[in-house]
């Protein structure tokens, strides 16, 4: 079945590929052309051939139809000198001549067959009045002439008294020559032309093939290159300058697996991180139960500080546990954002009601300052998470009777969170790295006062899947300020 699909799918697919395209089109401009110009050449040469005929045969009827008059042939048909003429004519071109007096009479016929009658057709008529008809009877082979027998007569003009001449049309020649031997021409041009043709058309299909490989050849390069990084056979970048295109999709290419290595990286410099982050705690755990063990005589005191010691690795084991957890569910998509209307206000006395008790441990004053009342369209348990790492830092970071600042305000269409502390603050050269996974400024400080450096890359997560922004200023020794921007309803 599913085959089957993939065969049709083929089929479709090698008409809507590039190569037959390419082909299809030098066919079409190879052949067309081809048939064009054979049919213009024979019709031309049809036309030219009927029209030479013609004019050979009006120029003999002529010369024959100055004769007859010095002859009286109209009157009297038996001299020998024109019916030879005649003859000659009608044997040379395979036709008829007819010769009509101006009484529309035939008195010569040399089909011998109507001679006495009357001929009274529409040619004739025209003829009689001065003009000369040539018709080209297509179909059944022939040409049809008409040529005035014309006498000069002389008028005499009795008031000028001068005597200009006049012609005057004593009968007509009606000539039909047969068109057979241009017809037989025609048919060996044509036979020609069809065996010109079939070679031609060969050789173009040899081009179409030829050049339609040549032309698909680098796409077909790109795609193998693509095989071969895909199979892992190489990690080098792909280079295939032929066409703009060709250096357009490669350069794509490469810069999505530039990304991809840069993510592998991340991945595999973030497991390393987190092993390494996981195995600290449980190091110190074994290292303070082997001591334990290996000594004698163990007072109860000191079990008792060795198992406070260990209960608070555990903790930190767990501590880091927890936030790679929260972490790992931000960076699934927004589509899990659990969105509700909250009040912001609300939210942030309640956190820092929760946080007040560990500022008051080392003095440190913490203040809330609302500009407006806000209510927002956000994930609660996110939000709380943002609210409550940065106060946090800005306790733990801070100095002894120190103060944070939280400051809430909104226009039309953000609300804004300023977190402000009067702490230690962060060296310029560590700005750009503070959102990264497991980074601190100062690793031991930081595990000293029970960080993980995992809580702003949660927190810019968070701001991130609300489609805010978290920006950083910060002084060393003075004290730092982050500021959230995030849209008041939730844009999905
Ligand atoms: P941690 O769990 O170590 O606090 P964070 O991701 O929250 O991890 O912070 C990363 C690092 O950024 C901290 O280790 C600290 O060095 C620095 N930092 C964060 N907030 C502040 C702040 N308010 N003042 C000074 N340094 C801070």
């Amino acid at each position: 079945m599913w085959d089957k699909i993939k065969a049709g799918q083929m089929g479709v697919l090698s008409w809507r590929s590039l190569k037959a395209r390419i082909f299809l089109i030098i066919i079409l401009t190879g052949v067309i052309p081809c048939i064009m110009i054979k049919y213009g050449i024979l019709d031309n040469y049809e036309e030219r051939a009927v029209s030479l005929r013609t004019s050979d045969v009006q120029t003999q009827v002529k010369i024959i139809a100055d004769h007859l008059l010095n002859y009286n042939y109209l009157q009297e048909t038996s001299s020998e000198v024109i019916n030879a003429e005649i003859d000659q004519l009608s044997n040379l071109y395979d036709g008829r001549v007819i010769i009509i007096n101006s009484n529309f009479k035939i008195v010569k016929d040399t089909y011998d067959i109507s001679e006495g009658r009357t001929m009274i057709s529409e040619e004739v008529i025209k003829c009689f009045k001065g003009q000369n008809t040539a018709s080209y009877d297509e179909k059944n082979g022939y040409i049809e002439i008409t040529t005035p027998i014309m006498q000069q007569a002389s008028v005499s003009d009795g008031e000028k008294g001068t005597k200009p001449e006049e012609d005057v049309i004593k009968g007509v020649m009606l000539t039909s020559v047969s068109t057979d031997s241009i017809a037989v021409t025609m048919e060996i041009l044509g036979r020609k032309a069809n065996v010109l043709e079939i070679l031609i058309g060969i050789a173009i299909l040899c081009f179409a093939v030829v050049l339609s490989n040549i032309l698909v050849r680098p796409f077909n390069r790109v795609t193998d290159a693509i095989n071969e990084i895909q199979e892992g056979y190489t990690e080098e970048l792909i280079s295939v300058p032929d066409y703009v295109e060709t250096v357009h999709i490669v350069d794509a290419f490469n810069q999505v697996l530039a990304r991809m290595k840069r993510l592998d990286d991340s991945r595999q410099e973030f497991v390393a991180n987190v092993s390494h982050e996981l195995k600290t705690p449980i190091t110190s755990v074994k290292v303070l139960a082997d001591s334990l063990r290996d000594q004698g005589d163990v007072s109860v005191e000191l079990y008792k500080e060795f198992m406070e010691d260990i209960a608070e690795e555990i903790d930190r084991e767990n501590k880091i546990i927890n936030d790679l957890l929260a972490l790992v569910k931000m960076d699934k998509t927004a589509a899990d954002l659990n969105i509700s209307v909250v009040d912001i206000n609300e939210l942030t006395e309640i956190i820092l009601k929760r946080l007040r008790p560990i500022a008051r441990k080392r003095d440190i004053e913490v203040v809330f300052e609302s500009i407006r009342q806000v209510t927002a369209e956000i994930d609660e348990v996110k939000m709380t998470l943002i609210i409550t790492n940065l106060v946090e830092n800005a306790i733990k970071y801070n100095k002894e009777q120190g103060s944070v600042k939280v400051l809430l305000d909104a226009d039309h269409q953000f609300f804004v969170l300023q977190v402000s502390d009067t702490g230690i603050g962060i060296p310029e050269e560590a700005m750009e790295h503070i959102y990264e996974r497991f980074y601190r400024v100062d690793k031991s400080h930081s595990r000293e006062i029970g960080g993980t450096g995992l809580g702003l890359a949660i927190t810019r997560s968070a701001v991130l899947m609300h489609r805010g922004s978290i920006k950083l200023t910060s002084v060393e020794g003075e004290g730092t300020t982050f500021v959230v921007r995030i849209p008041l309803n939730y844009i999905a």
